[in-house]
């Protein structure tokens, strides 16, 4: 798929005031830090459209992106954050959960996991919750430049059979790295032969 537009649309708190359309959406989430910013601006072939932030937990907020006047782009909170309340948290949890939940218009949620780590419970407990909750997920592995092919093997092998402990079917996977570009065409393609079904 070819970018040839991708503009900021609205940021919101709540669900029920997403946009009023039947575009199909596609929303990205994982932990703060773990390259959400960065891989939604490789995609886009934008330096800055989605804020990369050294401050984790900066975005808490449901941001869409139109795509080509075809598609929205979705970047949803970081979930997870060691530094916010638990007040806080609770409001953030709400807030995706009812989105995912709620929001007739996602076709498919990107959960991201930095491939350099062993499989973290509260990664773990997200994907469960979605696939019990019959949410259309992909997992996406990000900042894949930063390990060896062999050690990437190895680390996403372990978490497919981690996974495989609870799921009997895998969701689809993509290894990606925005330091080169790895899997940003996989996944383009991917949006592309859904939109097109
Ligand atoms: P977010 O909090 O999930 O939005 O994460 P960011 O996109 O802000 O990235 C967090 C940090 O990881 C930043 O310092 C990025 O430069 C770095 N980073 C993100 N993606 C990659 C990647 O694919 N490769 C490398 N080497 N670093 C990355």
């Amino acid at each position: 798929m070819n970018i040839s537009s991708a503009d900021f649309v609205i940021s919101n708190v709540d669900v029920s005031k997403c946009p009023d359309t039947k575009l199909p959406e596609y929303a990205f989430i994982g932990r703060s830090n773990v390259g959400k910013s960065s891989l939604i601006n490789t995609l886009t072939n934008r330096k800055s459209l989605a804020m990369t932030s050294s401050k984790p937990g900066k975005t808490l907020l449901i941001n869409h992106f139109i795509i080509n006047s075809e598609w929205h782009l979705v970047d949803l909170p970081g979930y997870g954050f060691a530094q916010a309340g638990k007040g806080q948290r609770d409001k953030l949890r709400k807030m995706i959960e009812s989105y995912i939940l709620l929001r007739q218009q996602l076709t498919n949620l990107f959960v991201l996991i930095d491939c350099r780590h062993e499989a973290q419970q509260i990664d773990l407990e997200f994907i469960n919750w979605l696939g019990e909750s019959g949410v259309p997920f992909s997992i996406v592995f990000t900042k894949a430049d930063k390990l060896s092919g062999s050690k990437l093997n190895e680390n996403i092998s372990a978490y497919k059979t981690k996974l495989q402990e609870v799921w009997d079917e895998l969701p689809p996977v993509f290894i990606t790295s925005s330091s080169n570009g790895k899997g940003r065409e996989e996944l383009l393609d991917y949006i592309d032969s859904i939109n097109k079904d």
